[in-house]
């Protein structure tokens, strides 16, 4: 099976393409169909599976239409730490290579003043760790209100480092209409239950 019939647009299969895949792995092919179709999805998988591209490549696909580099922006991606909201930034920047997207990262442990400068241009993606996301949020710099496209990356190390409440919090600032996508490694009782608070009517993809 190649990338082709996923219904991914032809910007992104370039990008695809120019990273050198030839097929899509298990995470990707069970997920990218749901996340066009528009559903909400829990993916149960760990890294290294190719997870970060079963989001970031859809989400491409849908960010071509509609507005761009907005204050309000139109997807948010959490993570539980810098490095992996990093290592995300650097996934949208090779799969955006044809896209002219703003992609801000909000970070701790480094100044305010760089991703206020960038917010206040505009941006279409946030990919943040929660407490930064929501000090940006009490400050004044962000308007959560656009959001179409939310996605809880890692969730079962989101619960062990107590990131939780922090997320029950953004999701109230972000329009229930939204689409939701959730990825754990691990579904431990507590995560199962988080999953009913934060998606509606998921497809489940489990590799
Ligand atoms: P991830 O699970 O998202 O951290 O991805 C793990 C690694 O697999 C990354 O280095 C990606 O560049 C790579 N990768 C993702 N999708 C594919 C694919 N379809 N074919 C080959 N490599 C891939």
């Amino acid at each position: 099976m190649s990338f082709d019939t996923l219904g991914l647009s032809e910007k992104v299969l370039q990008a695809v393409a120019a990273a050198g895949y030839t097929e899509p792995t298990a995470i990707q092919k069970g997920a990218i169909p749901y996340v066009l179709e528009g559903r909400d999805v829990l993916g149960i998988a760990q890294t290294g599976t190719g997870k970060t591209a079963s989001f970031t490549l859809p989400m491409l696909t849908k960010l071509e239409k509609g507005r761009a580099r907005s204050r309000m922006p139109r997807t948010l991606i959490l993570e539980p730490t810098r490095e992996l909201a990093a290592q995300v930034q650097e996934n949208f920047e090779k799969y955006g290579v044809n896209h002219k997207l703003n992609v801000a990262l909000l970070i701790g442990g480094v100044s305010f003043g760089d991703q206020d400068k960038k917010l206040d241009r505009g941006t279409d993606v946030l990919i943040a760790t929660p407490g930064r996301l929501l000090d940006h949020f009490e400050r004044g710099k962000l308007l959560l209100q656009g959001v179409e496209i939310l996605v809880i990356d890692e969730a079962d190390r989101m619960l062990d480092m107590g990131f939780i409440p922090d997320i029950e919090r953004i999701c109230k600032l972000i329009p229930f209409t939204r689409q939701t996508l959730f990825f754990s490694a691990t579904m431990p009782p507590e995560i199962q239950r988080l999953t009913e608070t934060f998606l509606q009517n998921p497809a489940k993809v489990e590799v």
